[in-house]
Formats: structure tokens, C-alpha cells, sequence
């Protein structure tokens, strides 16, 4: 079995994000291969546990890749103040005699975003709504080059996830987990210090926000899931996640100043993309009166190239009103129409990029999370839930097609769910031995064998 045989086997799938199936991305040459350690957004620890705990799987995997995509360039990428992993990385880098460059980045906001971290190490800019394969590199995560070194040399599938619970705890804690594992269940084992709690699924910029607590209970841990942060109901993330979008339009109109803030400081604009949110705000309230295609392209098309990436709402606009969420409403709007924007292929940074970078410790002051910041986890705890529910669909595409009916056995890393071969999917494999419960669109529920 080759390389991109026995990822897909295994079921590996971009550990962050929308959980792009890693087989796809990883079926191509290279002339860059760049793991993204950089933690793109405040208060995560699961990348650099991962790096400091399994640092030669880690070196080995990213040697393993870098082979396979015949890539002459293998970047680990991170913020230059982890010093106890780079110290880790290389140490494992000198010992196994592997080519591989350590890249140091600034403590900024967007650094982990796979186009920043691509322009910064390459100094090449991915076009616009592009892949970063389009200027000869391929980006993974720490999770995902661990688990295909874990797939190619032990035939271990993805059935567990490392994550890590913080905010109103009483100490940040990294968990173990089969995947399946109720949420709920993960934040009793950090112990959370509320009773009238929130929370987000991964980053406070662009994690999910679940501001309905009956919500939670439905909650399972999937393969893209990271981090949880707990919050208390009223707190500024969760009070602003529930803004109308109506109300957002009127603010807009009313409030918007064209300080330009939000487009002078937007990572995209920055890397030459054709973006300028401030010009959006200021149209929005005529999107009614436009019928013409080309006009509503004209005033609205640059929305196309938002990354979501939040930094216009959480931090740029001194007027505290919401950019992203009004250029992520246009990009639906932009769907409906069927307007597909032209792209600019050969986008070049402007001279200010470097400039133009936002210092995390200022944004996470702006979130109102200092409180949090600079608390770490220090040990993973394993977590072996009696039941879980395994969900079909964990990543972009196809959902996977149930191998298992109510009553079967079912073994620890087997195959419960096959990809969808008609279109983009994955495999979906079992975290614990024990006997299937129920099938439902929900996903498979299985109960843990008794041990003897
Ligand atoms: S969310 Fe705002 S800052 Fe981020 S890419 Fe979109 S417009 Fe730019
Ligand atoms: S930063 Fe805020 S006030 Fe300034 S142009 Fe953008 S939306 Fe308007």
C-alpha cells in the first residue's frame, strides 16, 4: 500500500478546518512541504503538546511526506516563543539526520492561517480562493502528519483525538479521547468552575460558537474538533456571536465611519487578495436596490475572497461593528446569484504586510481573555467514555456509508463507516471494542464491552 493508499485507508482528514480529506491533498508533488505548528488562534495548546509529545513521529512523518510529495523544502513552521518545542524539534531533527527548517514566526494573528504561513515562507502569495498547491506547496497540520506516520508505519486509523478544554476551568487540561466522546463529557473532566456556561469549538476568532447550553448535551467530538473554551453566558464572544444579521445592516449603515481599519489591517487585503471590507460596509445597505448581476458584482464580489478570519470585527474596527460576519452574509448572497467573482491569479503582498501584523497579546486583551492567557496544560488526561456516538460525516464531502447495523460487535480501530467513493469523503473507524447500540443520522452509537 503506498502512501496516499494507506492515509486514505486510515481515514486521515485535516485535523483543524473543515476536515479536507488528507489522501486528496496529499496526492500530488511539491516543491514545498510546511507543517503548520503555529497555533493560529489564541488559547489552543493541542499543536504544541503535539509537537513537544510526539516530536520524532513528528519529524519522521514530516520526512515521510516531504519523500513522498518529492518536496526539496520541508518547513516546520511555529511561533518563535514555543521554546521548549523548537528546542524538542531539534533535538529529533539532529538526531534522526533530517532536512528539515525550523521557521520561526512573530506572535501575530493570522499566523497560522495556511496562506500566511505559505507567504511567509515562501514569499509566495496562493491566488486568490486558491490552494497553496497552485504555488508549489502543500500545508498539513501537526495532528495530521502524526497520524500519517502513525497510519503508514503501525496501520493505525483515526479513532481518537487530542484536545484541549480551557477558560472557566479550574485548570486547563489536554484529554485523550475516542472520537465520539460527548463534549459535555470532556468539560466535567476539566471542571469547569460555572454552572451557567457557554462554549466554543476551537479558536475564539473562528470557532463555533454554541451559545444554546441545551445545545452542548448533543455535542460529540469529532476529527476536526481541537479545543474547547468555556465561557460564561454573558461574556463579550458569546453576546456578540448572537448579533441579528439585521441589526448587523443597520449598524453599519448608521455606524460604519470608512476609517478603512478594517481593510488595512485585513490578512487577505495584505496579501494582494481583492478584498476591501470597508467598501462592503458601506454598500450594504443598497444590496436590495441592486437587480443588475454586474453591479451587485462590482459593489459586492471582493466578499468572495474573505478567509473569515475575524480580525475586521474582533480587533480592527474602533467602532466595534462586524465586518466579517456582513462579508460572510454577501458571500451567501454571491452563491445565490450565482456570482463566481474573477480571481487574481498572481497576487503579490503589499509593502505594509509586515507592518500591518496584530499582536495576539493585544487581540486576546481586546476579546476580554486575558484572564486566560498564559495558563497551559501541563499532562493529557485519557478519557474511556461507556458510549459514544461516531458521526458519518466528520469532514468536507460525501458522508461515509455505515458499515454497522444495531447489535453488531465492533472492535477497536475497525472500519464502521466507508468513504463515499461517488464523491470527496473518508473513512470512519471505531475508538473502542464493544457492541453497536443504534444507527441513526446522528451517526452509529456504541456501548464499551464490559472488561472482563
Ligand atoms: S474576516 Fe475581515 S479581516 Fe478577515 S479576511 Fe475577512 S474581511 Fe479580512
Ligand atoms: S473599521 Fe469599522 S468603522 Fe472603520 S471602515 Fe471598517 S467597519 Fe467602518
Amino acid at each position: 500500500m503506498n502512501l496516499v493508499e494507506a492515509v486514505k485507508a486510515a481515514g486521515i482528514v485535516g485535523a483543524g478546518g473543515a476536515g479536507f480529506p488528507t489522501h486528496v491533498k496529499l496526492d500530488a508533488k511539491a516543491e514545498y512541504f510546511i507543517v503548520n505548528a503555529a497555533e493560529c488562534e489564541p488559547l489552543i495548546e493541542t499543536d504544541k503538546y503535539m509537537t513537544r509529545t510526539f516530536t520524532d513521529k513528528l519529524v519522521l512523518g514530516v520526512m515521510m511526506i516531504a519523500e513522498h510529495l518529492q518536496a526539496t523544502k520541508a518547513v516546520i513552521a511555529l511561533k518563535g516563543k514555543y521554546k521548549e518545542e523548537i528546542a524538542a524539534l531539534e533535538a529529533s531533527i539532529a538526531k534522526n539526520n533530517a532536512k528539515i527548517e525550523i521557521f520561526k514566526m512573530k506572535t501575530f494573528y493570522p499566523a497560522g492561517d495556511e496562506q500566511i504561513i505559505v507567504q511567509q515562507v515562501t514569499g509566495k502569495c496562493v491566488p486568490e480562493r486558491g490552494l497553496p498547491l497552485q504555488v508549489g506547496t502543500v500545508v498539513s497540520n501537526v495532528a495530521t502528519v502524526i497520524g500519517v506516520y502513525d497510519a503508514v508505519t503501525e496501520g493505525k486509523n483515526v479513532y481518537d483525538k487530542y484536545l484541549s478544554v480551557v477558560g472557566e476551568v479550574k485548570e486547563p487540561i489536554m484529554l485523550k479521547v475516542p472520537i465520539g466522546t460527548s463534549v459535555r463529557e470532556c468539560i466535567n473532566a476539566a471542571g469547569p468552575v460555572l454552572d451557567d456556561y457557554r462554549i466554543i469549538l476551537g479558536g475564539p476568532m473562528m470557532g463555533k460558537v454554541i451559545a444554546d447550553a441545551a445545545q452542548i448535551d448533543k455535542l460529540v467530538v469529532n476529527k476536526t474538533m481541537g479545543n474547547i473554551i468555556v465561557l460564561p453566558s454573558d461574556h463579550y464572544l458569546i453576546k456578540k456571536s448572537q448579533v441579528s444579521m439585521d441589526r448587523l445592516k443597520h449598524q453599519a449603515r448608521s455606524a460604519c465611519i470608512q476609517c478603512r481599519m478594517c481593510t488595512d489591517l485585513c490578512p487577505r487585503y495584505q496579501t494582494g487578495h481583492r478584498i476591501k471590507p470597508h467598501l462592503v460596509m458601506r454598500n450594504v445597505w443598497r444590496e436590495d436596490l441592486i437587480d443588475d448581476m454586474e453591479e451587485f458584482d462590482k459593489n459586492f464580489g471582493d466578499s468572495a475572497n474573505c478567509s473569515s478570519c475575524g480580525l475586521c470585527e474582533m480587533f480592527s474596527c474602533p467602532m466595534g461593528l462586524s465586518p466579517r460576519r456582513v462579508n460572510d452574509y454577501m458571500k451567501g448572497k454571491l452563491r445565490e446569484k450565482g456570482i463566481n467573482p474573477e480571481k487574481n491569479m498572481e497576487p503579490k503582498a503589499r509593502e505594509s504586510i509586515e507592518l500591518s501584523k496584530v499582536p495576539t497579546d493585544r487581540l486576546i486583551a481586546r476579546l476580554n481573555l486575558s484572564k486566560y492567557n498564559g495558563l497551559h496544560a501541563h499532562s493529557c488526561n485519557e478519557l474511556r467514555p461507556d458510549e459514544i456516538v461516531i458521526p458519518m460525516s466528520q469532514h468536507i464531502g460525501k458522508p461515509a456509508i455505515p458499515q454497522k447495523q444495531a447489535g453488531d460487535t465492533v472492535s477497536m480501530n475497525e472500519l464502521i463507516g466507508k468513504a463515499d467513493d461517488t464523491g470527496l469523503s473518508a473513512n470512519i473507524h471505531c475508538g473502542i471494542s464493544g457492541k453497536v447500540v443504534e444507527v441513526t443520522p446522528a451517526g452509529i452509537k456504541i456501548r464499551r464491552a464490559k472488561e472482563a
